[in-house]
C-alpha cells in the first residue's frame, strides 16, 4: 500500500531515531512496508573505513528534578530532553556542574535544542533557555538511564533496476529524532519518488538510500565499494517542507551534466531559487558520496536555512504539503 508524504512524517515524527537504535529500525521497517527496501545491517564495531560502527543507544527515565522531588525536566514530555547518545548518571549534582550539561537555545528560548554527542562520551539535556531561572536551588538529582550496547546499524535500499547499471543515488538521513523538516521532509520526498518510479522502465539504475547521517554513508559505501565505479550521480535530499526557496547545492565537480540539468529544471519550475558551491550551503552525506576517495558528483536540494532548525520547533507547523510536492517534482523531472 502506497503512503503520501504527510502520512509517512505523521507516522515516523516521534520516534527516537537515533544513529543505532530502535526507533531508527522501526522507522526503516515502516517504510518497507509502502516500497521494495533491502534492509542493510552493520554490527557494532565494524571498520567502516577509518570510521567505527558506533554502539546501539537507548533511555528510559531521563529527568532533573529537586532533591525534594519537584521534577523540572523529563524526556517523557519530549524525546530532546536528553541529548542523543546521552551517558548514563544517577546523582546529585551542583547546579553549577549540571548547567554545564544543560544545553539551550538563547536565539530560541522556547524551544528545546535538538543536541547530540555519538563520540564524545558525554552526558546531557537539553531545555528551553527560558526555563533556566526555574533552576533556583543548589543541588540537583539527575538520571538519565541510557544503554549502550552491541547492536547494527542499518541502512535502507530501494533500488530500481535501469537498462544499464550505471546508477543515480539518492539519498536521505532518517537519524534525527522528534523533527520533521530536517529529517524526514527529505525521507518522504525520497520514498514518494521511489513509488512512483516503481513498475516504470529507466535507462539508469536508482539506488535510493536512507541512512544515519554520516556514519550510514560510510557504512553503506565502504561496504559496497563494487558500487561506487557505477554510481555515476547523486542527489542528498532534505529540509524540503519550510517556507524558503529551493537551493541547489552544486557538486564538488561543480559543472557537470547533474549540476547543469538541475539548474535548468529548477529555473523552469521555480522561477526563485538559490544556488551555491559544494559545502557553501548545508552539509550532509555528500560530503561522504563526494568527498575524497569516494567522489560521485553529489548535488544536495534544500530549503536550509530556517529559523527552526535542530529544535523542538521543527514540526509539522512549518511544512507544506505544496513545498514537499514541488521539491518531489523537480527531482523526478
Ligand atoms: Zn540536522
Amino acid at each position: 500500500m502506497g503512503v503520501t508524504m504527510m502520512e509517512l512524517i505523521e507516522k515516523l515524527w516521534f520516534l527516537r531515531r537515533d544513529i543505532v537504535s530502535d526507533g531508527f529500525d522501526e522507522a526503516l521497517r515502516w517504510i518497507g512496508q509502502k516500497i521494495p527496501l533491502k534492509v542493510h545491517a552493520y554490527p557494532s564495531g565494524d571498520p567502516c573505513w577509518t570510521w567505527t560502527v558506533p554502539e546501539k543507544w537507548s533511555v528510559g527515565e531521563a529527568f532533573i528534578e529537586t532533591l525534594d522531588g519537584h521534577r523540572l525536566l523529563d524526556v517523557k514530555t519530549h524525546p530532546l530532553h536528553v541529548m542523543s547518545y546521552s551517558l548514563a548518571i544517577h546523582r546529585v549534582v551542583k547546579k553549577e556542574e549540571l548547567f554545564r550539561h544543560l544545553h539551550t537555545n538563547p536565539q530560541r528560548p522556547k524551544a528545546i535544542p535538538f543536541e547530540f554527542k555519538y563520540y564524545q562520551k558525554d552526558w546531557g539535556f537539553c531545555i528551553q533557555h527560558e526555563r533556566l531561572a526555574e533552576f533556583t536551588e543548589n543541588e540537583y538529582r539527575v538520571v538519565i538511564d541510557s544503554v549502550f550496547e552491541k547492536g547494527a546499524l542499518k541502512v535502507g535500499e530501494c533500488v530500481i533496476p535501469g537498462e544499464m547499471q550505471d546508477s543515480i543515488v539518492v539519498v536521505a538521513h532518517l537519524c534525527h529524532p522528534a523533527m520533521v523538516n530536517d529529517d524526514l521532509s527529505g525521507v518522504a520526498v525520497l520514498v514518494d519518488i521511489a513509488q512512483q518510479l516503481q513498475a516504470k522502465s529507466h535507462r539508469h539504475t536508482f539506488r535510493f538510500v536512507w541512512v544515519p547521517e554520516t556514519i550510514g554513508s560510510l557504512a553503506y559505501l565502504s561496504h559496497n565499494e563494487e558500487l561506487i565505479p557505477l554510481m555515476r550521480f547523486g542527489i542528498f535530499l532534505e529540509m524540503l517542507g519550510n517556507a524558503n526557496t529551493l537551493a541547489l547545492q552544486l557538486s564538488r565537480q561543480g559543472d557537470t551534466r547533474l549540476d547543469r540539468i538541475m539548474r535548468y529544471v529548477l529555473k523552469k519550475r521555480s522561477g526563485s531559487f538559490r544556488e551555491g558551491s559544494f559545502r557553501k550551503i548545508v552539509c550532509n552525506d555528500e560530503m561522504v558520496f563526494n568527498g575524497p576517495g569516494v567522489n560521485i558528483p553529489m548535488v544536495s536540494l534544500s530549503r536550509y536555512p530556517y529559523p527552526e532548525y535542530h529544535t523542538s520547533d521543527d514540526s509539522l507547523a512549518i511544512i507544506s504539503k505544496d513545498r514537499l510536492e514541488q521539491a518531489r517534482d523537480v527531482v523526478l523531472e
